[in-house]
């Protein structure tokens, strides 16, 4: 364990949100912590935060066995992509999940998720691969989330709800609870933005925004 080396792909915003929780995970585990370093393909500077920043290629040069990605960046396709060069280069995942994060029971997460500090996962949700939920998001009972969801800060998704892969909800929206065999779903690649109050289903592809939320455009 402590000649691996657990890296953070992305060293924007999003990437440096993530580290300091990534530090304290590894700090319990007795990781050094020159070995949680960052990725990044365009590379602001060689050291950020204290931690060194590496090209892909540089990582490739790990051992196999020995190098562990998260993804953070917020853009799921962007994390898709990624997360599909990682696999064909053998790049296996990690999760970074903040110490506080509450998660009760019958809960599964998919591979290389990031939960920050104060969210919340209830009872019986499944969730999908490579999912991100920001600062003081919650997720409610019975809910079902694909791969590659991304929840911006805040996000409250209630009780029996299905949001499919890719979806983005935005800071401060509120997803209304659905009902036992009729969830609310909010469609693949769907975009809710910020503070939107949604009432009803989303159609793939489509972007809502207000109180009750609107549909503003579809793919
Ligand atoms: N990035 C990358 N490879 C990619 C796409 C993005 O290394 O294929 C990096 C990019 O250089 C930047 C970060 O990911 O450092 C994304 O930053 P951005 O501010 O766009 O997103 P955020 O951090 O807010 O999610």
């Amino acid at each position: 364990m402590s000649s691996d080396i657990f890296a953070i792909y992305g060293a924007s915003g999003c990437g440096r949100g993530v580290m300091p929780l990534a530090r304290e995970k590894l700090r319990s585990r007795h990781v050094p912590l020159d070995h949680l370093v960052f990725v990044d393909d365009h590379p602001v500077s060689g050291v950020i935060n204290g931690h060194r920043v590496l090209g892909f290629s540089d990582f490739l040069s790990i051992d196999a066995a020995q190098r562990h990605v998260v993804i953070a960046i917020a853009d799921g396709g962007v994390r898709e992509n990624i997360a599909q060069k990682c696999i064909r280069n053998g790049v296996g995942f990690w999760s970074v999940v903040a110490d506080n994060v509450v998660v009760m029971d019958d809960v599964v997460l998919g591979e290389g998720c990031i939960l920050s500090p104060f969210v919340t996962l209830t009872s019986n949700i499944r969730v999908g691969r490579h999912f991100q939920a920001n600062i003081n998001s919650y997720v409610e009972h019975d809910c079902f989330i694909g791969d590659f969801v991304t929840f911006a800060p805040g996000v409250k998704c209630n009780g029996n709800v299905v949001i499919e892969d890719h979806a983005y909800v935005g800071a401060g929206a509120v997803i209304k609870q659905g009902k036992v065999g009729k969830p609310l779903r909010i469609g693949k690649g769907a975009i809710v933005g910020m503070g939107a109050v949604v009432t009803r289903d989303v159609p793939a592809g489509a972007t809502v925004v207000g109180n009750p939320a609107r549909l503003i455009n579809r793919k």
